[in-house]
C-alpha cells in the first residue's frame, strides 16, 4: 500500500518521527500565538453595577439612606447585591460556553509524520514538519514549499493584496506564511516558523472566533429595557408630583416612585437573552451543530429554505466502487468501504489485473491519478484523502493492480470543482504519460481514442453514445460515475487533449439514514430543501428520489447560466435541484431566493463557496470535509456534515426564539401588573398598597431566575409544525401587549382588591396580603407563558423542572417573607392567616385556569378544522 507521500519530487518524504516532533515542540513551544487574555471574573462582576438601570437603584438606596430609611437602604443593598450577582453568573456561564465553543474550532491540518499522512491540531505543528496544503486551508505556520502543483495563495490577510499569487518552489518568494490561504492548487511544505516566530505572528485569528458581535434579538431587547427604563423615570416622576399635589408624605412618595421605576424594567431582560442564547448554542453543539456567530441560532429559526449539496451532506460520503464499464466489458466488485478485502468479477468469474490489460489501465489510473492513501489501523482500513478517490485506491487493491512507485507522479493539475477533472504525469518505462479522470462528459471531450480488448480504436459517434449510455444508466441507479483516460505526454507536461477514454466506475455512496426523514421534518415545517450538487443531474435524480426529495425540474449549471433573472425567479418558485454546478452558480440562487424574501441557509465546503455562505442569511460549512475558508465563512458548522443536523439546528433556533417570546412576555406581564396596582390605588387616594421594599422584593423574585427557567423551556411538540417566522417578527407584536395588559389588569385590580377589602381591618394585614397575592399571582402567571398557544397538559406539567424548582424556591422565600421575623422587619409584613391564603388562592385560580381554558379551547377547535397535525401559532 501507499504509505509515503509521493509527488514530483523524486523524493520520497516520511516527515518527522513521533519522537522528533515531540522534542521539537519542547524546543519551540506550541504553534499558537499568545491568547488574548479572557475578561477576568472581578470586572465582569463590577460591569455588572455600571448598568443604567442597577444606577437607579444605587441612586434609590442613597435617598433611602438620607431620609433614615435603614431597613429600605438594607433592602435595596440586597437587591442590588443579589442582581449583580443573577447578572454575573449568567455572564460567566454564557462566557465559559462561548470559549468552549472557540476552543473547538480550533483548526486542524494534514502533516506527514512517521511516514504518513494525518490530520492533527495546527497548535501541534514544529519546526521541520511537512505539511500538506489543500485549496481552501489556512495555512497554519510558515513553510517553504518543497513541491506544489497550480498552487496559488490569497495573501490578502497578510499584504491587502486581493488577486492570489501562483508559488512554485525553488523560485523566490516560495515560502507561503502562516495565517495566509491556499487558493487552488495543492503544495508540499517544510515549517519554518510557528507560534510567536512566524513573520505574520499578528494574524486575527489563529483559533477561528465565535461571534460576541450583539445579535438583533439582544439589541432589539436592549433597547426594549432602554425604553421601559425612561417611562418608568417618567412616570415615577408623575407619581411623585401626583403624591405630592395630593399631600402625601414626601419621602414615602419619592421611595415609592423610585422602587416603582425600577420595578417596571426587567433589568435581568438583556442578560437572560444572553444565557439563553449562550446555553441554546451549548445545547446545539451537543447535537453537532456549532454556532460560530450567536445571530446564527436567531436567524435559524427563521429559515425558509436549505440549499444543501449532496455528497457528504445528503449521502455518507462513504464511497464504493461498484461497478466497472468498458467498451466491450462490464465487470462487477464486491466488498464495501476502504477495506481492500473484495475482488472484481468478470460474468461471475474472480479476475485481476494481470488477466485483462483494459482492466489493468483502468485500476492503474485510478490508483495513480489521486492523493488517497489507505492504511491499516488495528483491524480495520484507514483512508486520508479524497472518498471518491479512496474508492478507486481500494479498486486497485481488490484487482491486484501493482501500487504505483513512490517517486511515479511527476506533475499534476489538481481536481476542481470548475473543471471536473484531474489529471497527473507519470513516469511510465523510458518516458511518461498522462492519467486523467473526472466527470465522464468532461474526460469524454478530451478523448479522440477509446481502448478495447482489442486495443485503442478511434472514439466515434457510436462510441461516444454507447459511452454516454452506460454512464447514464449507472448515473440513473443513484451511482457516482468517474471516467478515466490515458495519454501520451507531450514534452514532458500534462495536455489533456487527444487521450483514449478507457472506462468508468460506478460508485455507490448511500444516502444517510437519518436524512430522509429530516426532509421530512423540513418541508412539515414549511422549509423547502433545494439540491445543489456537482454531481450528474441522473445520480442527483435518483439520490432525490431515494430520499423523497420532491425535485420536478432539474436544471444544470450551463442551462441555470442561460436562464435570464426572471426566469430563474419563476424556476426557483417551483420545485427543483441543481445537478452540474459549479461553486459561482451557488451565489446567483442566493440571491435570486433573497429577492423571494426567502431566508436561506446555504451549504458549502469548498474554497470557492466562501462568497455564497458569507451571502446567505445562514452560511452552513463542514465541520468534517469543509475547508478553513468555508468554516470562517459561515455561520454555522456542522460538526457531522449531515443534512439532518441543520433541520434539527433549525428546530432550536425556533425553540430559543420562542422562549425568548415568552419570557420577554412574562417579566413584562409582571411588572405590568405592579404598576397598574400602584397607580390606580394613588389615583383613588388609597394608603400605599406596596412599600417600596416589597416592589424591590417582588421585583427580585419575580425576575431572573423564573425568566432564565422559561428559557429552559423544551421545544413545543409541534414546533416544527408550522411554516417559520417572518424575519421581522417583533419580539412582542400586537397580541404581546394586550396579553401583557390583560394579565397586568387582572393582577393589578385583583391585589388591589384584596388591599381595599383588607384595609378596614387592618394595614398591615391588607398590605401584606395584597404583596403576597401579587407575588403568587405572578408565580401561577408563568405557567401561562410556558407556550403562547398550547395548554400545560400537551407539553407537560413536568417537562421543565428548572421551572418548578425555580417556582418552590420563589414561594418557599415569599413565605419566608412573611413568617420568618427579619424579613418580617425588612419587609414589613406581618404573618397571614389560612382565611387570608384562602383568598389568595380563590384569587390566583383565575390566573392558573383562565389562559389554559383559553389555549385548550383554541387547540381543540384548530384540531377539529385541520387535522391533528396542524395546531399551530
Ligand atoms: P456536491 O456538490 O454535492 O458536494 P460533488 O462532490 O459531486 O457534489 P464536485 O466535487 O463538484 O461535486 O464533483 C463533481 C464531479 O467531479 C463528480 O460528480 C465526479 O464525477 C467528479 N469528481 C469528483 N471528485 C473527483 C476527483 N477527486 N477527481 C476527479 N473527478 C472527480
Amino acid at each position: 500500500m501507499a504509505n509515503a507521500f509521493q509527488h514530483g519530487s523524486g523524493l520520497s518524504l516520511t516527515g518527522l518521527t513521533r519522537q522528533e516532533a515531540e522534542a521539537a515542540r519542547k524546543k519551540y513551544g506550541w504553534n499558537e500565538l499568545p491568547r488574548v487574555k479572557r475578561t477576568g471574573p472581578l470586572l465582569v462582576f463590577i460591569r455588572q453595577f455600571s448598568n443604567f438601570l442597577v444606577l437607579i437603584l444605587i441612586a434609590a438606596g442613597i435617598i433611602a439612606f438620607t431620609l433614615g430609611e435603614y431597613a429600605d437602604t438594607l433592602a435595596i443593598g440586597l437587591v442590588i447585591a443579589l442582581n449583580g450577582v443573577l447578572g454575573f453568573v449568567q455572564e460567566w456561564r454564557a462566557e465559559t460556553a462561548l470559549e468552549s465553543l472557540r476552543n473547538m474550532l480550533s483548526p486542524q491540518t494534514l502533516v506527514l509524520r512517521d511516514g504518513r499522512e494525518q490530520m492533527i491540531e495546527a497548535r501541534e505543528l514544529v519546526p521541520g514538519d511537512l505539511i500538506i496544503l489543500e485549496a481552501g486551508a489556512r495555512i497554519p505556520a510558515d513553510a517553504a514549499l518543497h513541491d506544489a502543483s497550480g498552487l496559488r495563495v490569497d495573501e490578502s490577510a497578510l499584504t491587502g493584496e486581493s488577486v492570489p499569487i501562483g508559488k512554485t518552489p525553488g523560485e523566490d518568494g516560495s515560502e507561503v506564511c502562516a495565517g495566509t490561504v491556499v487558493a487552488a492548487g495543492r503544495a508540499l511544505a517544510v515549517v519554518t516558523g510557528t507560534g510567536a516566530q512566524t513573520s505574520f505572528g499578528k494574524i486575527a485569528s489563529l483559533t477561528g472566533s465565535v461571534g460576541l458581535k450583539k445579535t438583533n434579538l439582544q439589541v432589539q431587547l436592549g433597547r426594549l429595557a432602554m425604553q421601559l427604563g425612561f417611562a418608568a423615570m417618567a412616570i415615577a416622576t408623575a407619581i411623585l408630583c401626583l403624591g405630592l399635589y395630593m399631600g402625601r408624605d414626601v419621602a414615602e412618595m419619592f421611595m415609592t416612585g423610585l422602587s416603582l421605576s425600577v420595578a417596571m424594567v426587567p433589568e435581568g431582560l438583556p442578560a437572560v437573552v444572553t444565557i439563553t442564547l449562550a446555553l441554546g448554542a451549548a445545547a446545539m453543539v451537543r447535537q453537532k451543530a456549532l454556532a460560530r456567530r450567536l445571530q446564527a441560532i436567531e436567524t435559524l429559526g427563521a429559515a425558509s429554505v436549505i440549499c444543501t449539496d449532496k455528497t457528504g451532506t445528503l449521502t455518507e460520503n462513504k464511497m464504493t466502487v461498484t461497478g466497472i464499464w468498458t467498451l466491450d466489458r462490464i465487470y462487477q466488485v464486491t466488498g464495501t468501504g476502504y477495506d481492500p478485502t473484495g475482488h472484481i468479477a468478470l460474468d461471475g468469474a474472480v479476475i485481476g489485473a494481470k488477466d485483462d490489460a483494459v482492466l489493468a489501465e483502468v485500476l492503474n489510473a485510478g490508483m495513480t491519478c489521486t492523493h488517497a492513501n489507505l492504511h491499516r489501523e488495528g483491524d480495520h482500513w484507514e483512508m486520508t484523502g479524497a472518498p471518491t478517490e479512496g474508492a478507486l485506491v481500494t479498486l486497485g487493491c481488490k484487482g491486484w493492480a501493482d501500487p504505483p512507485q513512490p517517486d511515479a507522479v511527476l506533475a499534476e493539475i489538481p481536481f476542481s470543482s470548475e473543471r471536473k477533472l484531474m489529471s497527473v504525469l507519470v513516469r511510465s518505462g523510458n518516458g511518461a504519460k498522462v492519467f486523467t479522470k473526472g466527470a465522464p462528459e468532461q474526460v469524454l471531450k478530451i478523448c479522440t481514442r477509446t481502448m478495447t480488448q482489442a486495443g485503442p480504436r478511434d472514439l466515434g459517434a457510436e462510441e461516444a453514445a454507447r459511452i454516454t449510455a452506460a454512464y447514464e444508466a449507472m448515473a440513473g441507479e443513484g451511482l457516482r460515475v468517474i471516467g478515466l483516460a490515458a495519454g501520451a505526454a507531450q514534452g514532458g507536461t500534462i495536455d489533456e487533449k487527444d487521450m483514449t477514454f478507457l472506462g468508468l466506475a460506478g460508485l455507490i455512496d448511500p444516502p444517510r439514514p437519518e436524512v430522509r426523514a429530516a426532509i421530512g421534518a423540513a418541508r412539515s415545517a414549511g422549509i423547502r430543501v433545494i439540491m445543489i450538487t456537482g454531481d450528474s443531474p441522473l445520480t442527483a435524480q435518483a439520490i432525490a428520489t431515494q430520499l423523497e426529495l420532491p425535485a420536478g425540474k432539474t436544471l444544470t449549471g450551463d442551462a441555470l447560466e442561460a436562464l435570464e433573472d426572471a426566469e430563474l425567479d419563476q424556476v426557483l418558485r417551483q420545485e427543483v435541484l441543481f445537478a452540474r454546478t459549479r461553486p459561482a452558480h451557488k451565489m446567483r440562487i442566493v440571491s435570486a431566493l433573497q429577492e423571494q424574501h426567502q431566508i436561506v441557509a446555504m451549504t458549502g465546503d469548498g474554497v470557492n463557496d466562501a462568497p455564497a455562505l458569507k451571502k446567505a442569511d445562514i452560511g452552513v460549512s463542514m465541520g468534517v470535509r469543509g475547508t478553513d475558508v468555508a468554516k470562517d465563512a459561515s455561520d454555522l458548522v456542522l460538526l457531522d456534515d449531515n443534512f439532518a443536523t441543520i433541520v434539527r439546528a433549525i428546530g432550536e433556533g425556533r425553540r430559543q426564539f420562542g422562549n425568548v417570546r415568552k419570557f420577554v412576555r412574562y417579566l413584562l406581564s409582571s411588572n405590568a401588573g405592579e404598576v397598574i396596582a400602584l397607580l390606580i390605588n394613588i389615583l383613588i387616594g388609597g394608603p400605599l398598597i406596596f412599600l417600596a421594599t416589597q416592589i424591590l422584593w417582588m421585583n427580585l423574585v419575580t425576575d431572573g431566575v423564573t425568566a432564565v427557567a422559561l428559557g429552559l423551556e423544551k421545544g413545543e411538540p409541534d414546533q416544527m409544525e408550522h411554516p417559520p417566522r417572518r424575519k421581522d417578527t417583533p419580539i412582542l407584536g400586537k397580541g404581546g401587549v394586550l396579553t401583557i395588559l390583560a394579565f397586568g389588569l387582572y393582577t393589578g385590580l385583583a391585589s388591589l382588591w384584596v388591599f381595599l377589602h383588607l384595609l378596614p381591618v387592618n394595614e398591615d394585614l391588607a398590605r401584606t396580603t395584597a404583596f403576597t397575592a401579587m407575588v403568587l399571582f405572578e408565580k401561577a402567571s408563568v405557567f401561562a407563558f410556558r407556550s403562547l398557544h398550547l395548554p400545560c397538559w400537551r407539553i407537560g406539567f413536568f417537562s421543565n423542572l428548572f421551572l418548578l424548582a425555580a417556582l418552590a424556591v420563589t414561594i418557599g422565600a415569599q413565605v419566608a417573607a412573611v413568617y420568618w421575623p427579619p424579613l418580617q422587619v425588612l419587609l414589613h409584613t406581618v404573618p397571614l392567616q389560612a382565611e387570608q391564603w384562602g383568598l389568595i388562592g380563590l384569587l390566583v385560580l383565575p390566573v392558573l385556569l383562565v389562559p389554559e381554558g383559553l389555549k385548550t379551547l383554541r387547540y381543540l377547535a384548530t384540531r377539529r378544522r385541520k387535522g391533528p397535525a396542524a395546531v399551530q401559532a
